[in-house]
C-alpha cells in the first residue's frame, strides 16, 4: 500500500471490494461494516482527504456518480429512501482519510443507528452479485 490509505489500495485493486460501480474517475463499493443493507461508499480514485481539499471539478464528478448509484440502488435493492453522509475530520466521525460519500439505503419506517456493524461477507458478496453495475465483481 503506497500511501497507507485503504481506499487508495481498493482503487488500485490491491485490496478486494464488492464493487457496485466503476469508471475512470470514481469507484463505488459496499461498505464492509454496513449501517443498513446496501450501504455503499463512493470515492474519487485520486486521493484527497476530505471535502475541503478536493477540487470542485472532482466533487462535481463524484456527486453525479452518487446520484447515479443511489438511483440504481433504489430500484435494484429495492429501498424506499436513502441518506447521503459525508464526514470530515475525526470530530465528525471520519475514520478513513480518503474523501468518500456514504449512500445509506432506508427501508420503510425501519429505525437506524448510524453505527458500523460487522458485515456478513457471504451476504455482501451475494448482494454485490445482484446489484453491481460492474461486470466482474
Ligand atoms: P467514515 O467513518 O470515515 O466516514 O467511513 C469509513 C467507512 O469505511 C466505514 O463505514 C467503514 O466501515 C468503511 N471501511 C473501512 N475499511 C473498509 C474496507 O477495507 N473496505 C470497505 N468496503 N469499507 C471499509
Ligand atoms: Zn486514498
Amino acid at each position: 500500500m503506497k500511501n497507507d490509505c485503504v481506499f487508495c489500495a481498493i482503487a488500485a485493486g490491491e485490496i478486494p471490494a464488492f464493487k457496485v460501480y466503476e469508471d475512470e474517475l470514481v469507484l463505488a463499493y459496499l461498505d464492509i461494516n454496513p449501517f443498513s443493507k446496501g450501504h455503499t461508499l463512493v470515492i474519487p480514485k485520486a486521493h484527497t482527504e476530505g471535502l475541503l481539499d478536493t477540487s470542485d471539478e472532482t466533487l462535481a464528478a463524484v456527486i453525479a456518480r452518487v446520484k447515479k448509484v443511489a438511483a440504481h440502488l433504489k430500484s435494484a435493492l429495492p429501498c424506499d429512501g436513502f441518506n447521503i453522509l459525508q464526514n470530515n475530520g475525526e470530530a465528525a466521525g471520519q475514520t478513513v482519510k480518503h474523501v468518500h460519500f456514504h449512500i445509506v439505503p432506508r427501508y420503510g419506517n425501519e429505525p437506524i443507528v448510524f453505527e458500523n456493524h460487522p458485515g456478513d461477507m457471504s451476504a455482501l458478496a451475494a448482494l454485490a452479485q445482484r446489484v453491481s453495475l460492474v461486470s466482474a465483481v
